[in-house]
């Protein structure tokens, strides 16, 4: 049995935390290689590792030194070691991060440096081989994950190798230059090792027990989610549940790994097992879970027969193309299509020019673009199974006076998506959660 842990920025935060994440790996023999983040917030206020390593890598551009903000990565390392008693040199081994980091210059080099500082740091503590993710981990130059040159190193990495730590959140381009997934990235980290090593379980520690129906700091005390899909993770972690980086699920799904998401400070708790549809038990629940994500613009195109006139979408989609904009959703009518664009990619003036290349190659009659929406996902297998579900979301949105500005329901029947005002994403969550899981949780039974 095999148990590959990820260790997350909150459980990685001091040094008590760390001695509380070696107690969790010692008791379980199968946890053989853990993964770590860079310490995360001790307390409210607190700044994480990695947010102060891009202020340093801001002072490198400015000046050419890490300045204050490395002072206190400097500290908290420091402050670390000395509580946990280890005779690990850390000042040679802060003093030459900081020569690498102006050195390179690079923001990913400089922001990986925390994983690879408490990576060294933990294997130190449990006694374990340190592998460094930028030896086995390596991007493709197109800036994708080589798959399967990265399950391949890893795995001969840690062949012969009974227990290790690998620090996460980064890995080597081609180039041979630290490159950083994006935020919350060594939760794929953590995927990629299990996927490597085959394991039996990818547990993924965190400060929550579980993955919740909600986010937490939305509604109080959301219901935990026992069990889930895969492709119940990938909708709700890319709309905005960031307990989990929304790619984590590749890497181990394609081998079955199943998931666990456990909390660090209760490590009992029983948390939620993330499975293959197979091995999925429908519980009876028409909802899973509900997340948002704020900052979207919805274009809307509105023109008479444009189902009639062969080549409307391609001339409209080459236009998206052409300026690299991407688009989340493409909620469509007989006479109307609209596009759901992370508002990111429409900043400076792209938005505008991007209409009006629209309006020319097209000639709609209506063209508009609504700002400052965001998406509410309604997740579930569940609801393919019991008539009425969108009707109860809808009218739960409309007691709560809330406008809808766009619905998308996928074709997989497994997420119904509205969009709403920023300013109402959250009431809206609430209000979604009210009626699915408070009201009337028997609903289908
Ligand atoms: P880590 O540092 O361990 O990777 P994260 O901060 O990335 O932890 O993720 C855990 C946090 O995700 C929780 O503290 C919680 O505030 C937030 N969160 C958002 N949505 C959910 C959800 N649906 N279930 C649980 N936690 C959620
Ligand atoms: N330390 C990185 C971040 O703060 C990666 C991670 O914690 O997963 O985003
Ligand atoms: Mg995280």
């Amino acid at each position: 049995m095999i148990k590959v842990c990820k260790f997350g920025g909150t459980s990685m935060a001091d040094g008590t935390m760390m001695k509380r994440v070696a107690s969790i790996i010692h008791s379980d023999d199968a946890r053989r290689y853990v993964v770590v983040s860079a310490p995360g917030k001790r307390y409210g206020g607190d700044v994480k590792i990695t947010d102060l390593l891009y202020r340093c890598y801001d002072s490198v551009k400015e000046n050419g030194t890490c300045g204050e903000a490395f002072e206190k990565i400097k500290e908290r390392f420091r402050g670390i070691v000395a509580e946990l008693g280890l005779s690990f040199d850390i000042e040679s081994v802060l003093e030459e991060t900081a020569r690498e980091i102006e050195a390179e210059k690079s923001a990913d080099f400089t922001a990986s440096r925390g994983e690879y500082l408490s990576a060294r740091v933990m294997a130190a503590l449990l006694g374990f081989d340190f592998i460094d993710a930028r030896d086995v981990v390596k991007f493709r130059p197109d800036g994708q994950l080589d798959d399967e040159r990265t399950f391949y190193l890893t795995a001969a990495a840690l062949k012969g190798k009974r227990y290790a730590v690998v620090s996460g959140f980064y890995g080597e381009d081609a180039d041979g230059r630290v490159k950083t997934f994006s935020r919350g990235g060594s939760d794929v980290s953590g995927a990629i090792v299990a996927r490597a090593v085959m394991a039996d379980l990818y547990e993924n520690w965190t400060d929550v027990s579980g993955f919740l129906a909600c986010d937490p700091r939305i509604v109080d005390n959301p219901e935990r989610i026992a069990s889930m899909s895969y492709k119940e993770l990938r909708e709700l972690s890319y709309m905005g549940a960031n307990v989990l980086h929304s790619e984590s699920i590749f890497p181990v799904r394609a081998a079955n790994i199943p998931i666990c998401i456990k909390n660090t400070f209760r490590p009992t708790d029983e948390g939620t097992m993330i499975l293959p549809i197979s091995k999925y038990n429908y519980t009876g629940k028409i909802v899973t879970g509900i997340a948002g994500k704020k900052n979207f613009t919805v274009i809307f195109i509105e023109k008479s027969l444009m189902n009639a006139e062969i080549g409307f979408a391609r001339k409209v989609l080459s236009v998206l193309e052409k300026y690299h904009v991407s688009f989340e959703h493409m909620p469509s009518g007989i006479d109307t299509m609209s596009f759901v664009i992370d508002s990111e990619e429409l900043k400076n003036g792209v938005k505008e020019q991007l209409m009006e290349e629209i309006r020319r190659e097209v000639s709609p009659d209506n063209l508009h673009a609504f700002d400052d929406v965001a998406l509410i996902a309604t997740v579930g297998h569940g609801m393919s199974k019991n008539v009425g579900t969108s009707a109860k979301l809808f009218d739960a949105i409309a007691r709560a006076g809330i406008n809808v500005r766009m619905i998308d329901q996928g074709s997989s029947e497994l997420n119904i998506i509205v969009g709403v005002d920023n300013e109402n994403c959250e009431r809206a969550i609430r209000a979604i959660y009210e009626e699915f899981f408070k009201k009337d949780a028997s609903f289908g039974l």
